[in-house]
């Protein structure tokens, strides 16, 4: 079985439906109500543990009933979560969803998530040194992930960055990574709009932009390439990146070719965004290989 560390944020997502969006100062009846774990941190993990791995989760929840549940819904996924302590004194991170209108706004409150400092991952090293990959996202403070990159340099372990949501990222940390799988947005912030195909050239085998539905584009060495996902009626695109990133490590740590890396990571993302929510549509191994005959 092979082993993943995940450095990364959880959250609890508290999402409202409404025909109308209030304006300031308005208050408006909504429709329904729901709470669902999240986190781009968590989402990946709970993803990488559906597909086999073996997973350990580095972060912080807060000291209230959201990091307890969002603990247990770690651990009901099969997540090692040794290395998720609750903060006393801080909330858990929260994101806040107002569906309405056609579209979403979002505000996150970080909580408990400031607190996964490079201390407290140094504090969580043996997971680090056991996995066959080690996977981070930008929900954590930028030090943590400049620290971690290069502890993983050290210990030559493979990082894979995936650098959601966008912030510029130092040199240093860019060569450090061994994968960037940035969306198209986060590409040109982390690139500061440069010409895609002189970048990609720059990062053989190690810069995957996804694309939405028509997959991933990187460079081989010879020639640049886009990977076609697989065509789906999808539902709810949330989590489609966290699952591609979680089957993407999955499938490099197995040692498959990066072509196939790519078929795999496309076809469970592309079964992800065919049901609702970010951990809703997450597939379990069986499925993504069915998915794949
Ligand atoms: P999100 O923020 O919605 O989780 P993202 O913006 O990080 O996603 P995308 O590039 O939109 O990332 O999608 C990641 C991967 O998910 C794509 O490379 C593709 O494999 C798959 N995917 C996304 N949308 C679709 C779709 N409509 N149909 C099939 N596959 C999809």
């Amino acid at each position: 079985m092979i082993k993943l560390a995940v450095v990364g944020s959880s959250s609890m997502d508290l999402v409202v439906t409404s025909a109308k969006r209030p304006k300031a100062g308005e208050t408006v009846l909504g429709e329904s109500f729901i709470t669902v774990p999240g986190g781009k941190g968590a989402n990946q993990a709970v993803a990488a543990a559906r597909l086999g791995a073996e997973v350990s989760m580095i972060g912080c929840v807060g000291d209230d009933f959201y990091g307890e549940i969002i603990l247990e819904n770690l651990k009901k996924n099969g997540v090692n979560t040794e290395y998720v302590e609750p903060v006393t004194g801080s909330a858990s991170g929260t994101a806040h969803i107002i569906l309405s209108e056609g579209d979403n706004s979002i505000i996150v409150v970080k909580g408990a998530n400031d607190f996964i400092t490079p201390d407290y991952v140094q504090k969580a090293q043996k997971a680090i040194e056991e996995a066959d990959i080690v996977m981070v996202q930008q929900e954590i403070p930028e030090e943590t992930v400049e620290y971690l990159a290069e502890l993983c340099k050290k210990l030559q372990k493979r990082l894979l960055l995936n650098p959601a949501p966008a912030r510029k990222l130092s040199e240093d940390v860019i060569q450090q990574a061994a994968f960037l799988t940035p969306n198209e947005h986060e590409f040109e912030i982390l690139f500061n709009g440069r010409d895609r195909a002189e970048v990609l050239t720059e990062h053989p085998n190690k810069l995957f932009i996804t694309e939405g539905k028509n997959g991933v584009r990187y460079f081989d060495g010879h020639e640049e390439r886009v990977v076609p996902s697989f065509v789906v009626e999808a539902v709810d695109t949330t989590g489609a990146g966290d699952t591609f990133n979680a089957a993407f490590a999955v499938a490099v740590a197995e040692g498959k070719s990066y072509d196939e890396c790519l078929i795999f990571a496309n076809r469970a993302a592309s079964i992800s965004v065919t049901k609702l929510g970010a951990q809703g549509g997450m597939p379990v191994r069986a499925e993504v290989e069915r998915g794949l005959e």
